[in-house]
């Protein structure tokens, strides 16, 4: 396929770790979505969809599987009774912005995220576990491309969530979502909510180096935290914050060193350890 391009890159991963992609394309519409997925189907290939790459690891220095990333057209069309439907591409920065202008509430705790509405829906993005805040709190329904049936469905968000951070869309799937619509309640606010996020994210979180958030979905609080400013060559969990590793090399290779020994001192206590981040190889 004439539109799959082959490319040496850091940008695509919020790691900003180098990697030679061997399949890479770009998706307008869903039918380019659906052609590169026969493409895919056909030669054996694994395809990722790939949002704005904030929790997002590749793991090798050549990724072999497709990645195509959200090029949908952006929209942010109003409807009625405080509702709206965001196509999959657009940020959520862009949607809380909209919100606050418009008195909404909404998931304001995501404004230091740097998500698109695609990449947030697909990982039940939110709040920490012990606050139970979603992004679902406000989501009425989603609409997705499914490869498999080769047909557009919509479905509700109890049909979608599977659990702290996971839902249908999670990892490696072929099932696109293109948009979804919310529905906020009216408030009014007296700081700015999104600046107020900001604050409280340079003041508790570690973006003096590239990162991805939150490495770990589930883990064992003691282990984890024995890893406070642990480093592999250049790579390091934070010092300041928890469960956070801080990328200063070109190669994935430390931040994967770091997860295993992460992983390896679980398994030895008998301690569970799931991987928020996705893995892309
Ligand atoms: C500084 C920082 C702070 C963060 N803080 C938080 C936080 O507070 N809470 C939180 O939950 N996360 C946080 N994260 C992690 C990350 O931003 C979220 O997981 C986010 O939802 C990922 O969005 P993305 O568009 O970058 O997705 P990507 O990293 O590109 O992809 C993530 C997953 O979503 C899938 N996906 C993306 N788009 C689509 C689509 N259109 N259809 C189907 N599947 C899709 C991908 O295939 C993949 O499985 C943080 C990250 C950073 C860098």
């Amino acid at each position: 396929m004439e539109s799959i391009k082959s490319f040496t890159d850091n940008s695509l991963s919020f790691y900003r770790t180098t990697h030679y992609f061997e399949r890479y394309g770009e998706f307008y519409t869903v039918d380019q979505f659906r052609e590169y997925c026969d493409w895919a189907k056909t030669n054996n290939t694994k395809v990722y969809i790939l949002g704005n790459g904030s929790n997002t690891l590749f793991t090798g220095k050549n990724v072999k599987s497709l990645v195509l990333k959200n090029k949908l057209i952006k929209q942010v069309n109003a409807l009625p009774n405080n509702t709206l439907e965001v196509s999959s591409s657009v940020l959520v920065i862009d949607v809380l912005k909209y919100c606050y202008e418009n008195q909404f509430e909404s998931f304001y705790y995501l404004a230091s995220v740097p998500a698109t509405i695609g990449g947030a829906l697909a990982m039940n993005a939110g709040r920490g576990k012990q606050y139970q805040l979603t992004i679902y709190d406000f989501v009425e329904t989603i609409n997705f491309f499914d490869f498999e049936s080769n047909c557009i469905k919509t479905v509700r968000k109890e049909e979608v969530i599977k659990g702290y951070r996971e839902t249908i869309f999670t990892g490696i799937k072929s099932s696109l979502i293109l948009s979804a619509t919310f529905k906020f309640n009216n408030k009014s606010f007296k700081e700015n909510p999104i600046i107020e996020r900001c604050k409280w994210s340079k003041k508790n979180q570690d973006n003096s180096s590239p990162n991805c958030g939150s490495v770990f979905k589930k883990a064992d609080f003691h282990i984890l935290n024995r890893f406070k400013g642990f480093s592999f060559g250049k790579t390091a969990f934070s010092s300041k914050t928890y469960n956070w590793i801080l990328s200063n090399s070109s190669s994935s290779f430390p931040i994967v060193i770091l997860i295993y020994f992460v992983r390896i001192l679980h398994f030895v206590q008998r301690k569970v350890a799931l991987l928020e981040v996705i893995t892309v190889d």
